[in-house]
């Protein structure tokens, strides 16, 4: 697997590639990696020629300092995932590299002004900001996103549309723990006595339409977690249910789809 720590490099591997003819598969992510973003990766294997992750953690998408702070990280296990999983390329960029980028600011049509847009000012900005600078550069043919941020895989598609960039946005199903907890990079940051029991958001979403929301609300409060919001959407004629909310002092958002 090929480590690419600058654009210059990135550029070199990513003009090789497109002159022979491969479609580039694109995963961007965070870090501190788990079967969830994986999974974006298999998928990018089975559907693109060369599969590219990236792992930075953009400040920009932060309104929280301290949670930008405190995000986990493990370069060496992530790049050690990476490559029992044949991704061809990690990409790891400096700040100021992303920062000589050029970056756009798009009307998100009020994709951004519900849910994780209205409890994290700004969030949706900073995720166009570096998905568009990344795409810039990578150049993918398709990019792959979960759709345990569901509200990210929009905006993200409305970007792709508003800017009429050349880029296929595929979306993946969120991968669960052993309980139903929604996979996450911040799960590290619970107790494992509170990671085991974090089965009772899952089972909320999942009892939704047969209960009284009171009821509900009652059993999360119980349960220790600080409700931030529980709403139902449609997107493209979807319907899902969506929950956000502080357990064991990690912020966590998961969603299902309602039929
Ligand atoms: P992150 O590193 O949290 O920014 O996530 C990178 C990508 O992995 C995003 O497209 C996420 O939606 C996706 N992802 C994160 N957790 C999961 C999960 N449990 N199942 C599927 N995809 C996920």
């Amino acid at each position: 697997m090929n480590v690419i720590r600058t654009l210059k490099e990135l550029h070199q591997f990513v003009i090789e590639k497109k002159q022979a003819g491969k479609e580039i598969g694109f995963v961007p992510t965070m870090g501190f990696l788990h079967e969830g973003h994986i999974s974006l990766i298999h998928l990018s294997k089975k559907y693109a020629d060369v599969t590219i992750a990236s792992i930075y953690i953009n400040p920009s998408q932060f309104n929280d300092l301290n949670d930008f702070n405190k995000y986990p990280k493990n370069e060496e296990g992530d790049l050690r995932l990476l490559r029992v999983n044949f991704c061809d390329a990690a990409f790891i960029p400096e700040r100021a590299q992303i920062d000589s980028l050029q970056k756009v600011s798009i009307d998100l049509g009020g994709l951004d002004m519900i849910m994780e847009g209205i409890c994290r000012p700004g969030h949706f900005q900073g995720v166009v900001e570096v998905v568009y600078r990344l795409f810039s550069v990578v150049m993918p043919d398709k990019a792959f996103f979960g759709e345990k941020d569901f509200q990210q895989l929009q905006i993200i598609k409305k970007m792709v549309e508003t800017l009429k960039l050349p880029v296929e946005i595929i979306g993946a199903p969120i991968l669960r723990e052993f309980n139903g907890l929604a996979m996450s990079s911040r799960n590290s940051r619970l107790s494992k006595k509170a990671r085991d029991n974090a089965g009772f958001i899952y089972e909320v979403l999942k009892s939704f339409v047969n209960t009284e929301r009171q009821i509900l609300e009652k059993r999360l409060f119980e349960s220790g977690f600080t409700l931030e919001y529980l709403e139902k959407h449609d997107f493209g004629g979807q319907r899902r249910l969506f929950i956000a909310g502080v357990y064991d002092g990690v912020r966590l958002i998961d969603n299902i789809e309602l039929n």
